[in-house]
């Protein structure tokens, strides 16, 4: 048994390589987890500092800090809702040892220029790719470009082994590093296996557009009520303190789940790229705001930014209707709304980042019907800026 499991992990393993280059790869339970050994294999002193952009999940931070590092954010631009380059010298002192990018909804960042910094000031670089896993820089896959790179492949990620991560490390010696942290992995429980063997059987069988809103009205109940195995735990989005059995490995459930979606991948790829054209045309044609065509040819377009006035009241309305709007990202540090300064945030510092938070929301581009989506979209213009 524990051969199999080792095989299956080792062959997703190989799978998720062969995407990436070639570079060596290292599982975990998930993609924070897996950006926590990044920053351990860096050993980045105590108080050093990791810049990073003022729009991202709060797991990214809360790794930093768990590292021992000190999260340093730059503003975001508002068309491309990653790192603003021309920003992130200002942040830069005596103390920073890394520079963090983000590919914010499969968008990547201006990688060129921010490698070009790091170089002329001797820092380690890090790709956040949790929303990145098949688009491309320039025809580089994302991930290759820094020094490593992490992914996620919980739930709602470019492919899904329900919960999971894993790191990509381009530099060698850092990959060594990285290695060399293999053997503190602990192992997931029985209890957690099992009950993500039994979500993920569920997703497979049951969940289909007649369950879908159903089901989501399931999984909200339960997980407010952490009696689900939701991706934080309260933990994760009170305090910075890092929880006992966070650096945990991937499970064999999850390699074979991830096998399984990765042989389906480039079929969902295709139509994410198609379905955002569609709504480009739709906001061009529309006059709203659209994601740039120059970005284009480079992105995976895990979710598709859209902007509007009075977020309630369109999310309300597209409840009614039936399209699933995604919530990405609600807060600058999503999803915590308060006492940001407990991820060192002050949010009156980042203004593209905060407008950003409290206009958009994310159409779904994996859908087989984007005609109902852009006839609700139609209905509701008055909302879309
Ligand atoms: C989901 C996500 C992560 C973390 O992934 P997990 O697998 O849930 O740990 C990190 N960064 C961003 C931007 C994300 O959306």
């Amino acid at each position: 048994m524990a051969g199999a499991d080792q095989s299956s992990l080792d062959r997703f393993a190989a799978a998720v390589r062969g995407r990436l280059g070639g570079a060596p790869v290292f599982l975990y339970w998930k993609g924070r987890v897996a950006l926590y050994a990044i920053l351990r294999a860096m050993h980045i002193p105590d108080g050093a500092e990791v810049v990073l952009p003022a729009y991202t999940c709060v797991v990214v931070p809360n790794a930093i800090l768990y590292a021992g590092a000190r999260p340093v954010y730059v503003d975001v631009r508002a068309d491309t809702y990653n790192i603003d380059v021309d920003r992130i010298e200002e942040a830069i002192t005596g103390r920073t040892r890394a520079i963090l990018c983000q590919n914010t909804y499969g968008l990547s960042p201006d990688l060129d220029a921010l490698l070009d910094i790091a170089a002329r000031h001797g820092l380690h670089t890090l790709e956040d790719c949790a929303h990145g896993f098949g688009g491309t820089y320039k025809g580089r896959p994302n991930g290759t470009c820094c020094d490593a790179a992490f992914f996620s492949s919980q739930w709602n990620k470019p492919f899904s082994t329900g919960l999971g991560g894993f790191a990509a490390v381009n530099r060698p010696g850092l990959a060594a590093e990285v290695e060399a942290l293999e053997g503190e992995k602990l192992s997931p429980n029985r209890k957690e296996v099992l009950t993500l063997r039994a979500l993920l059987i569920a997703r497979r069988w049951l969940l289909n557009d007649a369950t879908y809103w159903p089901l989501r009205a399931a999984y909200r109940w339960l997980s407010r009520r952490d009696l689900i195995l939701g991706s934080s735990r309260g933990q994760e989005l009170d305090s910075a303190e890092m929880p006992d059995d966070y650096f945990k490995a991937m499970s064999a459930v999850q390699a074979k789940a991830g096998l399984r979606a990765l042989a389906r991948l480039d079929e969902l790829l295709a139509r994410r790229r198609r379905n955002a054209e569609t709504y480009t045309r739709f906001l061009e044609d529309h006059g709203k705001t659209a994601v740039r065509r120059d970005l284009f040819p480079h992105h995976s377009f895990l979710k598709y930014p859209l902007r509007v006035r009075d977020r309630a009241a369109f999310s309300a309305a597209a409840e009614k209707a039936h399209v699933p709007l995604g919530d990405w990202f609600v807060s600058p540090i999503h999803p915590v709304r308060s006492h940001l300064r407990r991820w060192a945030f002050d949010p009156s510092r980042f203004p593209v980042a905060r407008r950003l938070a409290a206009q958009v929301v994310n159409l779904p581009t994996d859908s087989q019907t984007p005609r109902k989506i852009l006839a609700f979209l139609e209905r509701r213009l008055d909302l879309i800026l």
